[in-house]
């Protein structure tokens, strides 16, 4: 017992003194470093500490990713990459905020796990104090996790207003294709002509992981020279962005032929050899996976035939990503 609470107010005595804000991965630092079980880490911070001099956010997330991003499972925070002009900053924005607010929950989750593992090493008495301080600091996380998601829909619905003042309110700004308005027009129409069409929901593999290593601006090529191959894969069938990185396809014919041309716009995207404009460096890959459906010619299964291709996208995913489905 005494230990335990020693540990913590440690732990909380060091972050305070670093002037640190007790959030999970500042907490998950100081708790190591002043369990002492990760000798490396301690070091380090001691180097750092030694002569009087505190240790800084920005080090405390190097020390993170350096000695404790791989306990918990986590990818290193991605470096800042500099503003680009015009609207792009605001969606740039807007998408650090999502990827901030996802990883907040990873995060959340991988901090309990990890302390709920460490803290079978104590007996039942001892937890409760520890057990106190945990509940305090996961509930202000998850306090944060909330504000970001509401900030985060707020800059969404700027974003969306902004296309709507530049211009085309049904066309996506960025790679030219319809929007998510102008999908479903484009449905709504398709259904009223009485021909039966076949719906694909195509969704770009470990796209993040390109935002991650080479920057948004970077994940924006990537966008645009998907869109223009799906575009020219699929001669004049409709292809639109969805959203973030989903695109959606009505074909004509029977789904075994949609299935087919589907499958024909993913490998001709996986033979191209991309390469970054700036250093010639080898992307490798660039894949999607795909869950396809039947849409019947009536406005009242367009819900259902969604919720159908994304079920069947979400098997591609789970089956190994870089495969279209049909169902
Ligand atoms: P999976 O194979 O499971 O689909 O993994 P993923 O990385 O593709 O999927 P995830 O949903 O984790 O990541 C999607 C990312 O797409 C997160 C978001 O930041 C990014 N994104 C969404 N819209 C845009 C955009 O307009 N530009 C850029 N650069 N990134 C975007
Ligand atoms: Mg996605
Ligand atoms: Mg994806």
């Amino acid at each position: 017992m005494k230990a335990t609470r020693e540990l913590c107010e440690r732990t909380l005595a060091f972050l305070e003194q670093q002037r640190l804000p007790a959030t999970p991965r500042n907490y998950a630092l100081g708790f190591f470093h002043c369990w002492g079980t990760l000798p490396a880490l301690s070091q380090a911070i001691a180097a750092i500490i030694d002569g009087g001099v505190r240790v800084t956010q920005q080090e405390a997330d190097s020390l993170y990713a350096g000695f404790l991003g791989g306990v918990m499972g986590e990818s290193p925070t991605p470096p800042a990459e500099p503003a680009t002009p015009g609207t792009d900053v605001l969606r740039h924005q807007a998408l650090r905020l999502v990827d901030l607010a996802a990883s907040a929950q990873a995060v959340t989750g991988e901090f309990s796990r990890e302390l709920a593992f460490r803290l079978e090493d104590f007996s039942e008495d001892d937890l409760a104090p520890l057990r106190e301080l945990l509940i305090a600091t996961l509930a202000r996380s998850q306090r944060s996790e909330r504000e970001l998601a509401a900030t985060t829909a707020q800059l969404e619905q700027m974003r969306s207003k902004l296309e709507i003042a530049q211009g085309d309110a049904e066309r996506d700004a960025l790679t030219g294709l319809p929007n998510r308005r102008g999908i479903e027009a484009h449905l709504a129409r398709a259904c009223a002509d009485g021909e039966p069409r076949v719906i694909a929901m195509c969704d770009i593999d470990r796209f993040k992981s390109y935002n991650d290593r080479y920057g948004h601006a970077v994940g924006d090529r990537v966008l645009r020279t998907v869109a223009a191959s799906l575009k020219s894969s699929l001669d004049d069938e409709f292809v639109g962005r969805w959203g973030g990185e989903e695109f959606l396809l009505v074909l004509r014919g029977d789904l075994a032929a949609a299935h087919l041309m589907v499958d024909e716009a993913r490998l001709a995207l996986g033979d191209r050899h991309f390469r970054l404009r700036e250093t010639d460096e080898p992307m490798g890959r660039i894949t999607f996976s795909a869950g396809i459906t039947t849409l019947p010619p009536d406005e009242s299964s367009i819900a259902a035939a969604m919720e159908r291709a994304d079920a069947l996208l979400y098997q591609a995913k789970e089956q190994g990503r870089d495969r279209v489905i049909a169902g």
